[in-house]
Parts: structure tokens; sequence; C-alpha cells
């Protein structure tokens, strides 16, 4: 008799959890909830549906991303093999026909007789029963009562309020300088980018008038969500002194040899290998275009490589550094996993990969094996390790990108990026695969 395993949510990393567990001889419960509860988003019937673009970004290795799906093709990606049936041209990117991409996904979970669907919205679940958890960014209310109920109201959260993130080796350190606010602390953990008033007047201008994108959750819960957490364009929109009193306020912050600024950006430790800074209070709603233009202008910033730009979206997430081990486990209920863009990384192929891990280790756990999960040379590695390790009291979304991998050594000396980006991608293919020879 086969071990019964459940699975709430068919999205991209529901489909991929339940297509995995089945191959490996279990009998899946599979719960979905939109067509018996629509939602103003997903709107299509069929499963993994692709809710914005459909693209699933870049297939080149150089890029983190496009090494990711060779990741993933490795690890027998359900989505990847739709997607390169449904692929429509788009360059260097795979983009897909969604609808066949949605429907040879459904196709294929509905014809699988290891698997049954069950259309219904979950509202509480038998956590007797082996459960990954894989409702994403959409979560229907009622669950999300029920996740808070499980976690605790303050490690679910609502919204994504990302800043930019830039990696620390594109910040001309000649221009900032190491300092907390009024010195606290033992160590001085900020970078600070001080301007002076001619500067500030420049950048304040361009803010204002820089262009934003325009949300595709524009509403009720949007306008809420600007109450508590204010773009710094927005902000900036309220009075040219708004900022100095806020986000770039210069207090406690004199330069190193004692003179005041008129204004100062601080930048942020991102993740535990201090690689990666991002930019304090800069949440922003702006185009990404935008976003590198105008941040540019910030001293020390000139050439900064951005590796995520600000969002501003709705975004059910779980506070993952504090509630999940490596294996993407509930540390307080073995019997629990999370997958997907509810665990705090962001993007289809993201959300996907960690479907395939979590499955992995459910089938590790209840064979009695240790959970394993790819090292950070590995870009779903470092996905995980990212949203593992990352800071939870600030837990951000993560997209795939180089600046979460591990470095090579003496790498960054190189002047060829393009090869740079191909040993990076040689090394994640090579840690992957010994990572595939031990499970
Ligand atoms: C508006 C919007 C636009 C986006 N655009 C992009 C984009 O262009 N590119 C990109 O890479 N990423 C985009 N994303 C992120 C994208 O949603 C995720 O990358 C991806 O779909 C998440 O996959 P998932 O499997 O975690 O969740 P989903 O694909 O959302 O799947 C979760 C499933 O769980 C179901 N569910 C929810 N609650 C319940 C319940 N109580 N009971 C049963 N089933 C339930 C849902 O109906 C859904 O089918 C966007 C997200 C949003 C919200």
């Amino acid at each position: 008799m086969k071990t019964k395993v459940q699975v709430i949510g068919a999205g991209l990393a529901g489909c991929e959890i339940s297509h995995y567990l089945a191959q490996k001889g279990y009998f899946v419960t599979l719960f979905e909830s939109k067509n018996v509860k629509p939602n103003p988003v997903q709107v299509s019937k069929t499963f993994a549906e692709l809710v914005c673009s459909n693209s699933l970004r870049s297939n080149e290795i150089t890029n983190a991303v496009g090494t990711l799906k060779a990741e993933m093709r490795l690890l027998g990606s359900l989505v990847i093999e739709a997607a390169e049936f449904a692929q429509v041209p788009a360059g260097a990117s795979l983009a897909v026909d969604r609808v066949k991409f949605s429907d040879y996904i459904t196709t294929k979970i509905k014809n699988n007789p290891s698997i049954e669907v069950v259309e219904k919205e979950v509202v509480d679940f038998d956590a007797s029963i082996p459960t990954i958890i894989a409702t994403g960014p959409l979560t229907t209310p009622d669950f999300q009562t029920k996740i808070q109920t499980l976690l605790g109201t303050d490690d679910f959260y609502f919204f994504d309020a990302v800043a930019p993130i830039v990696k620390k080796e594109s910040i001309d350190m000649n221009k900032v300088f190491r300092k907390n606010r009024y010195e606290k602390g033992e160590t001085s953990d900020y970078l600070n980018c001080p301007m002076n008033k001619d500067e500030y007047t420049k950048f304040y201008q361009e803010l204002i008038h820089g262009e934003v994108a325009i949300s595709h959750l524009a509403g009720e819960a949007e306008l809420k969500y600007f109450e508590g957490c204010m773009p710094v364009e927005a902000m900036a929109k309220r009075g040219e002194q708004t900022l100095l009193f806020g986000p770039m306020k210069p207090k406690g912050l004199r330069n190193l040899d004692g003179a005041n600024n008129y204004a100062v950006v601080q930048l942020r430790q991102d993740d535990a290998k201090d690689s990666l800074y991002n930019l304090v209070g800069f949440q922003t709603n702006l185009k990404w275009p935008e976003q590198k233009r105008i941040f540019q202008l910030i001293p020390g910033l000139e050439n900064a490589e951005f590796v995520r730009y600000g969002v501003m979206h709705k975004n059910n997430f779980i506070n993952s550094p504090k509630l999940l081990n490596l294996g993407l486990q509930l540390k307080t209920n073995p019997n629990i996993f999370f997958a997907g863009q509810i665990t705090g990384v962001e993007g289809y192929v993201e959300s996907s990969v960690t479907g395939i891990i979590s499955a992995i280790n459910l089938d590790r756990w209840l064979k009695g094996l240790e959970l394993l999960t790819p090292p950070s040379t590995t870009v779903t590695g470092a996905l995980i390790h990212y949203i593992n390790n990352a800071s939870n009291t600030d837990f951000q979304p993560m997209k795939a990108n180089w600046g979460i991998v591990d470095d090579i050594p003496d790498l960054n000396k190189r002047e060829n990026k393009v090869l740079k980006k191909t040993l990076l991608h040689e090394r994640a293919i090579e840690d992957l695969q010994k990572y595939l020879n031990k499970i």
C-alpha cells in the first residue's frame, strides 16, 4: 500500500511536488481552490497558471536564472519540461504559450493514477498526514488565518516591501563610510553614502519625477499597504524635506572626519556572506530602469550592480529564516513542509524549484534519511540557503541571482565577466550533479 501525502495548492510548486512524489511511489492528494473559490488574478481553470508574464526569464547559462533552469532540468522539473514543450520565440529567454504550458502540466497531473486532485479550498487539514503547503502569494484568506494560527501572526506576511539590493563589490568604497547612527553598537555595520545639498536637490528632483510601475494589484489592499509602508518616491512627494527626517536622515551620521552631511543613504548588509547590501528604507514602486538611473546618482553607487530591484505587491510569505530548516520543513512540526513563493523566494522558476527540493526532503524524511539541500554554489541551493539565513526580523523575498551564490575565490579580479559567470555555471552544474548522486 502506498504512503499517503498531501499537497495544498496546484500551482507551479504544488505540481512539481505532486509529480515528484508520485514518481517516488507515494499516493498524493493535491488540493486546489481556484475553481471553487476564484480570485481576481488566477483566472484559468488549469493548474500551474502563469499569472503575469509568459516568460520564465533568461535561458542563458551566464545568467543565474538560466543556470537555475539548467539545474532544474537535472532535477527532472515538470515545469521546465512543460515550458520547453510550450516554448514561443523570445530571444535568449524561455517564454511560453501560457495556455499550452498549463494544459501540459494539468494533463500530466490529472492523468497520473498516483495523484488524486481535490478541487476545494483548504481551510484546515489533517496534520497527521505528511503535508506540503504550496498555496503561493495569493493564499486564500481563510487559509491565511489557519497558517497564522499554525505559525503565529507575526511570522506570516501579506505584502512585499522590497528595497533594492546591490552587490558590495560594485560600491565605490572611497565615497562611502562605515558607521552606525550615533555610533551605537560595538561594530560599525552600515555603509553610509553622504550627500551635499546640491547632490540631494538633484537626486530629489529625479526621484519625484521618476516613472512608477503600475501595480498588478491596485485597489484597497494596496492602499492599506501604502499607509503602512510608504515607497520612497511617494514619501518624497510629501515635501522636499520629508526624506531628511526619514530614510535619508543625516543625524548621528557625521563623516569620519567629523563633517556634517546634508543627507545620507544607509546601506545594510543583506546576506551572511557580506556580499550584498540593501538601501535602507528605499522600498519603491519605481520602474526598474528608473531605479537604476536614479539610485546611481547616490554617491558611491554610480556603478552599483543591482541584484534585486525594489518591488511592491501583494504577496503572502512566511518568516522562513525563523520557521523552516534547510529541507523546507517546519521546525515545530516535521510533518509539515512549505514550498513555492510562500517560502519567500520570488518568481516562477524559483518557486518551482523549491517544490522539487521540498518533495525530495519529504521523501527522505519519511524514509528516515538526513534532509539534503544542494550547496550554495548552485543557484537552487543559494536560494534556499538565502531564505534560511536571511534576517528573520526584516525578511523579504529573493529571486535567483549570482550575488547569493558562493563566489569563486580570486574570481573577482578577473576582468571577463562572461568567463566568471561561465565558471560559476560550470561549478553549479557539477555540484548539483554531486547532490543528485547523494539523494
Ligand atoms: C499578480 C502577480 C504577478 C506575478 N507575476 C510574475 C511574473 O511575471 N514572473 C514571475 O516570475 N513571477 C511572477 N509572480 C510571482 C508568481 O506568482 C510566483 O512566482 C509563482 O506563481 C508562485 O508559484 P507557487 O507555486 O508558489 O504559487 P501559485 O502558482 O500561485 O500556486 C498556488 C496555488 O495554490 C492555490 N491555493 C491558494 N490557497 C489555497 C487553499 N486555501 N486551498 C487550496 N488551494 C489554494 C492557488 O489557487 C494556486 O493555484 C507574480 C505574482 C503575482 C501575485
